[in-house]
């Protein structure tokens, strides 16, 4: 026992000792790994299996293929598809897993609380001790404070997607009853998507799908000119976070199909039976309106978790609502240099937006062989200049939309141009407005990578450090570079088809393509398993369409 709360401190674990190579383990630097993710995966992937004694802390013992979990939703593909143990992946690194949640962290005494309910069913605290602490927690749904957010769906996790798919049933069976009014039935036919992100997108595509494709075969036809599908964006576009012309591509896809798409709206409550919204009118008037549904997925996006809201609690520098923030090696600001990373959704890098802006415009200058105080930009300059930013910071898409009219708002001397300080100014609004990095499985990978190759970089570097005897931190910067984002472009499933964003080139594509897509893009993390798993799905949807069963 000991630690700040005297807990059991687990020196040992169960397995130290199952086999040679485990106890050849046991006395190397001891890394914990938090989340069995995108983020963690990537590292134990990457990790050389003999350099650390590795521990997994986890609550679930799978990782999920999230890209893939729309498509579960509606039975495109099944669940079990979408997993991988954990385990395997673990003892491939030839690291520990423990089911559980992780609570808490004693910084100073480099600690970490876990929690775990017993076989009596009652929560048990331990001190896992640590040299080295990667926080890979990813995030969780945002309530944005709205009431009744317990009459929704969510979709982070694999039973969200089976309880959506049962409930989606649930409301088809029952609308085929003697018994339910037409106005009933077609409420319990209204389907709502609360945010018009990738997540929600995708799902209300795939709803569309399934309802389109499969629904006429095993239910009766007059359904289908019941149901509906809606999404409520309180912006003025969906998947605002995208290149426009993808933004637009999707919208008019489904104008098409008779998805309604809501913008400039704002979800108020949440009943059992219908959604209050508050929706901006041209004149810029909010009117209230509400919906009946018999179906609600809420997917506005990502919120911190506990656990890293208590850490950031404990860290004076620590002051983002969002995320945690790191240095650009990836290790959290203000705990004991080179003893806690954080990567993934649960992160963010400091890594001066502004900075990489004013470098554009000199470099833009230089190119020009110009003096860059000295430069007047044109527009024709000033959409190369954005389409660099947005390549650069594709989360910048949405704040770089309508390039004339910033083009006039910071043209203050009205000369048709735009000098250094303008420029300057105009971009620097921009980046007030974006976060560093988007929250997606691509960036968790990249950083979780990242860090593994790090890590193999110091045990080489510093094959003997051992707890807490000298401070290994700045050997970070002395072993490998800093940390930099990649953008392969983006990419969501749009109605039988998909829309890239691929470094500001847009293009659509057949379903399969996306499928194509994403397992290039995803190759290293998705087991051969997996892959096998997913082309059966696959082929038996296409041979035979989806079950329409719970
Ligand atoms: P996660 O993958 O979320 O993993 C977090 C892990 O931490 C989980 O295992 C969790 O159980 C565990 N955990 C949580 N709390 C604790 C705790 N206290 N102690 C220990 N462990 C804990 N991204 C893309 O790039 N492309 C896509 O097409 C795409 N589609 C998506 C579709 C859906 C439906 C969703 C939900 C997400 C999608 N994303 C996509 C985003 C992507 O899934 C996330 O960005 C990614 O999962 C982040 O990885 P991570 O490792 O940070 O966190
Ligand atoms: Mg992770
Ligand atoms: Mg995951
Ligand atoms: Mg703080
Ligand atoms: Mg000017």
């Amino acid at each position: 026992r000991g630690g700040p709360k005297n807990l059991p401190i687990a020196e040992v674990l169960v397995d130290d000792d199952d086999c040679p190579e485990n106890s050849k383990q046991k006395h190397k630097p001891k890394l914990v790994l938090l989340g069995s993710g995108w983020g963690s995966v990537a590292i134990l992937k990457t990790l050389n299996p003999e350099d650390y004694h590795v521990t997994v802390v986890s609550p679930v013992n799978y990782f999920l293929f999230t890209p893939m979990l729309p498509s579960a939703t509606v039975g495109t593909l099944e669940l079990r598809s979408l997993v991988e143990p954990i385990r395997r992946i673990v003892s491939r690194a030839k690291g520990h897993f423990l089911k559980a949640e992780a609570v808490d962290v004693e910084l100073s005494e480099k600690l970490l609380e876990v929690a775990q309910t017993n076989a009596q069913g009652e929560e048990c605290h331990f001190y896992l001790p640590y040299d080295k602490l990667v926080l890979g927690v990813g995030a969780t749904t945002n309530p944005h404070g709205v009431k009744g957010l317990e009459n929704c769906h969510f979709l982070k996790d694999i039973e969200d997607a089976r309880l959506i798919r049962n409930k989606v049933m649930q409301n088809l069976e029952q609308a085929c009853m003697p018994t339910t009014s037409d106005e009933e039935r077609r409420r319990l036919l209204s389907f709502v998507v609360s945010g018009g992100g990738p997540t929600g997108v995708e799902f209300a595509a795939e709803l569309f799908d399934m309802l389109n494709e499969d629904l006429g075969r095993s239910f009766p036809k007059i359904l289908r000119n019941e149901i509906s599908v809606h999404v409520i964006q309180s912006r003025g576009h969906i998947l605002n976070t995208y290149d426009e012309a993808l933004s637009k591509f999707a919208e008019a896809r489904f104008a098409h199909d008779q998805v309604e798409v809501l913008t400039n709206s704002r979800v108020k409550e949440v009943q059992k039976d219908k959604i209050l919204f508050s929706q901006k009118d041209e004149k810029g008037e909010t009117v209230t309106k509400e919906l009946p549904m018999g179906f609600c997925l809420w997917s506005t996006g990502v919120a911190q978790t506990e656990l890293c809201k208590r850490i950031a609690d404990k860290i004076d520098v620590q002051t983002n609502k969002h995320a945690l923030e790191t240095d650009t090696h990836l290790r959290l600001n203000g705990a004991p240099l080179g003893s806690v990373y954080a990567i993934g959704d649960c992160s963010t890098v400091q890594n001066n937006v502004a900075d990489h802006l004013v470098h554009f415009l000199r470099s833009m200058a230089w190119e020009k062989g110009k003096d860059p105080e000295k430069m007047e930009i044109t527009f024709p300059e000033w959409r190369d200049v954005a389409q660099r930013v947005k390549k650069r910071f594709p989360q910048a898409a949405d704040h770089l939309r309508r390039l004339d009219k910033l083009f006039e708002q910071y043209d203050k001397d009205q000369k048709g141009t735009l000098d250094f300080g303008e420029l300057h100014e105009l971009l620097l609004q921009i980046d007030s407005k974006i976060t560093s990095l988007p929250a997606t499985a691509q960036r968790a990978h990249q950083q979780g990578q990242y860090l593994g190759r790090k890590l193999n970089k110091l045990a080489q570097a510093a094959p003997g450090m051992m707890v807490n005897e000298v401070d290994y931190g700045d050997l970070d910067e002395a072993v490998y570079k800093a940390f930099e984002y990649h953008h392969l472009g983006s990419l969501a499933y749009i109605g039988n088809s998909a829309v890239f964003d691929f470094n500001g080139l847009s293009f659509s594509g057949g379903l399969m393509a996306v499928y194509l897509w994403r397992s290039v893009y995803f190759a290293q993390s998705v087991s051969l398993r997996t892959r096998m798993l997913l082309a059966m799905d696959w082929s038996k949807r296409a041979l035979f369409g989806r079950d329409m069963m719970n």
